[in-house]
């Protein structure tokens, strides 16, 4: 192991004389502290930290950083672990563990927790994860947009953007952070906000695993918890493209608090595919959802194996089916494409959703429509069209790695011919250069990055090898550079 210059168990914070709690490479318990919390079993174990701080306190998070300039090599964060490439496990780099930060505090009932009854803003930190958080809201009859899987960290989430409940219609989750807690890279504890820091606060809202800084909290605006209800139909894969075709023609029109997805999955029997439309509405009792839902009813396409007309749910029922669908103690391969608004949508997906490789993988189109048509907040998220597309591959041995992942990066291929850029959340920037921001937003970033950061003390971006450092992302495509 690389030798260290201090001694860390010796270590002390700056404030209150704690001691910093460290995992060295040596340690007893290291490869659980580096891996225990990350989600995807298909893992780069080649990739080795030089030790894990499971910060509790700011104050660590800022002495864990300062420990990492004086021995000069990179920090990386994690909040939920919930990233498909560990983006926080990273060659010889300090690895700042924040699960630690939920155990704070005040806040009644989660762990570093507080919400604000007169301005509805609820503060918290990165660590905290969509599920608990919607707990903690229902009493206070709130919610917050959150990652539709109740596991992911709001850290990685809401960074990259946050594709949240009724986005299509809500905006991105990051739309409603109004302010951020964080250590910089240069050790020091700062606000940002639209009124302070505010290059890094444009920054904080889609610049994902490439900010500049390790956020220790969000203050999130909140809103009102509706009821909710699902309808939902299922065809056989010789439907897909019309099925396809009828959801991208309900989306500009339909009920502007109503979710739509279209999900392919593999038959029960593995003989063939499932093509299932689903459209959840946000409303305030059963009768508001029964109108909002009933001219996609009226307009379905027939054939249907399966069909539920507004059947209430939750936001708990809702969290149980996405665990399902994306079981702990799996191997993973995502990848995503925003698809050009003028494509033949069905066409172009066809494949993907016809041929999914393994039992448990599902493709996704989510259609962001009319979010995508608006002029939003300046932020550097910067890139959409009308339709998500991803892919969500999903196995368990170790064996089918190639095969499947090949599968992901041979749909890619095809389909980012036929896309405007990808979304940060969903992708694997060691495989796949693409477009993440307009080119506006990508310089600016890349100055603030510069800005905050000069000597790349924060890991950034996972690229081929690890390599992009300050300079970040190319924001291009491969095939239009070649
Ligand atoms: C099962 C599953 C379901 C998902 N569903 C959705 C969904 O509905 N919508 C959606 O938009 N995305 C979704 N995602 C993608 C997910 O939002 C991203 O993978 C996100 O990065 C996970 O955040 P995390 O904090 O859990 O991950 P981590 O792996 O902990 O964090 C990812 C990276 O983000 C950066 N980061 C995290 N926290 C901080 C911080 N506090 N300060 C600075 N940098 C930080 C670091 O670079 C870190 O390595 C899903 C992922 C999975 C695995």
């Amino acid at each position: 192991m690389a030798n260290l210059t201090i001694q860390p168990k010796t270590l002390s914070s700056s404030q209150g004389g704690e001691t910093l709690p460290i995992v060295l490479r040596d340690d007893a318990g290291f490869d659980e502290a580096v891996w225990g919390r990350v989600f995807n079993c298909r893992r780069d174990k080649t990739r080795v930290p030089r030790a894990v701080i499971r910060a509790s306190t700011a104050a660590h998070v800022r002495d864990a950083v300062e420990f990492a300039r004086r021995e000069g090599c990179r920090v990386s964060v994690r909040s939920g672990g919930h990233s498909w490439a560990a983006w926080s496990v990273r060659q010889d780099a300090v690895l700042i563990d924040l699960e630690g930060l939920k155990g704070g505090s005040s806040g009644d009932g989660l762990g570093g927790v507080s919400y604000d009854d007169a301005s509805k803003i609820v503060s918290c930190p990165p660590s905290v994860i969509g599920r608990d958080l919607n707990g903690f809201l229902k009493e206070k009859g709130r919610m917050f947009a959150g990652g539709h899987c109740p596991d992911v960290g709001l850290g990685g989430f809401l960074l990259q953007g946050g594709m949240g409940w009724n986005c299509k219609n809500w905006g991105w989750a990051c739309e409603s952070i109004i302010g951020i807690d964080v250590v910089t890279a240069e050790a020091k504890e700062i606000h940002c906000s639209m009124a302070e820091n505010s290059d890094l606060f444009w920054a904080a809202r889609g610049a994902g695993p490439g900010f500049p800084g390790v956020v220790t909290r969000f203050y999130l605006l909140t809103r009102p918890l509706p009821e909710m209800y699902n309808c939902i139909y299922v065809y056989p894969d010789s439907e897909f493209r019309t099925v396809l075709q009828w959801v991208v023609d309900t989306c500009p029109t339909a009920d502007p608090d109503t979710e739509i997805v279209c999900v392919a999955r593999r038959a029960p029997d593995g003989n063939g595919c499932h093509i299932i439309a689903g459209y959840t509405t946000f409303q305030p009792d059963k009768a508001h959802a029964e109108k909002a839902l009933q001219s996609v009813h009226d307009s379905r396409p027939l054939n249907a194996i399966k069909e539920v007309f507004c059947e209430p749910t939750s936001l708990h029922q809702e969290y149980t089916s996405q665990e399902e669908a994306n079981p702990q103690s799996h191997r993973y391969c995502s990848e995503n494409s925003y698809v050009a608004n003028d494509a033949d949508v069905p066409a172009v997906l066809e494949k993907a959703f016809t041929t999914l490789p393994s039992q448990k993988a599902f493709a996704l189109y989510y259609a962001m429509n009319p979010t995508s048509r608006r002029q939003g907040p300046d932020m550097a998220l910067s890139m959409q069209s009308d339709h998500y597309f991803a892919l969500y591959t999903v196995w368990e041995d170790a064996a089918d790695d190639a095969r499947c992942t090949a599968w992901v990066h041979d749909i890619m291929r095809d389909v980012e011919r036929h896309s405007v850029g990808s979304y940060l959340g969903d992708a694997d920037f060691q495989h796949r250069r693409t477009r993440f921001w307009s080119q506006e937003a990508g310089s600016r970033l890349a100055g603030i990055r510069r800005k905050w950061d000069p000597d790349g003390r924060i890991c950034g971006y996972l690229d081929a090898e690890d390599k992009s450092g300050v300079d970040g992302l190319k924001n291009e495509f491969e095939w239009k550079a070649t």
